[in-house]
């Protein structure tokens, strides 16, 4: 268990006004500072989709950004999902909405609902019941775990290969020349659905080496789309940007920013 679990109840429904007020705020400035940015960029409007980094946040606090318009939410924990997972589903339900695995059975307007943090295989079955896609996954065991399970599960699972473009140690990922292949093996698997590409970007303050590293992954994500290998023309998204540097991921052609901090504010907790 994660310490900051013992202090807050992942799975609190109530939010004050003014907390709802704050969350529907930052969701509007995401939202804006990503259409300036697609803008710049001379992209599509509507070209990236915005999820919601959801870690350290409860349920009443997750259900304020979907009510201002949040369609995909990203957590890091497995024992986070499952905190959650009951109380966002209901909720969800409530507005004619359908979260993460429970889209597939059914035709409401869904909120995607991804892993974007570390996963352990022995954590596999507590997430596959809820999350649609995976975006940690780094390697070849990990996968073969999840296609197995998810084959048995009977529902296949989609996943994007992160990978550690910055070659920080902290990071993880796998390395940007084993990135290729590993996308073929994984993308050729039964269970599993290879969509795309994730990383973090770079932990400095300099927008060339930070640019650098979403332009090489997009280049990986055209090569590996283009291959004409099993499996890769589903491989798309290009999940990169956080409240730090989305405006040099979008730049950069990103479909998909992780934002935590510009729409809840600081965590109080990791
Ligand atoms: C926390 C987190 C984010 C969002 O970070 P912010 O800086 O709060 O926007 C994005 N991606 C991953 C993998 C994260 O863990």
């Amino acid at each position: 268990m994660v310490a900051y679990m013992d202090h807050k109840d992942l799975g609190n429904r109530q939010v004050s006004q003014e907390r709802a007020g704050q969350i529907a705020d930052g969701v509007k400035r995401v939202v804006e500072r990503i259409a300036k940015a697609e803008d710049s960029a001379g992209r599509k409007e509507g070209s990236v989709t915005l999820l919601a980094a959801t870690k350290t946040r409860d349920v009443g606090e997750i259900m304020a950004a979907i009510d201002a318009g949040v369609r995909r939410i990203g957590e890091n924990r497995p024992q986070e999902v499952t905190a959650k997972a009951q109380g966002l589903l209901e909720l969800c339900r409530d507005r004619g909405l359908a979260l993460g695995t429970d889209a597939a059975d059914n035709d409401s307007p869904s909120v995607g609902f991804h892993l974007i943090g570390q996963l352990q295989s022995n954590k596999i079955n507590k997430i596959l019941p809820y999350v649609d896609t995976v975006e940690s996954v780094d390697g070849t065991s990990l996968a073969r775990k999840l296609a197995t399970r998810a084959l048995a599960a009977g529902r296949p699972v989609g996943i994007l290969l992160e990978v550690n473009e910055s070659g920080e140690q902290a990071k993880s990922g796998c390395a940007p020349d084993q990135a290729r292949d590993l996308a073929y093996e994984l993308a050729a698997m039964e269970g599993i659905q290879l969509k795309g590409l994730m990383t973090v970007g770079a932990h400095v303050d300099d927008e060339a080496v930070i640019r650098t590293g979403f332009a090489h992954l997009r280049g990986l994500r055209d090569q590996i789309r283009d291959s004409g290998e099993t499996g890769t023309d589903t491989c798309t998204m290009l999940s990169m940007g956080m409240t730090g540097d989305m405006e040099y991921a979008v730049a950069e052609g990103s479909t998909e920013v992780r934002v935590g901090t510009a729409i809840f504010g600081p965590r109080a907790f990791i």
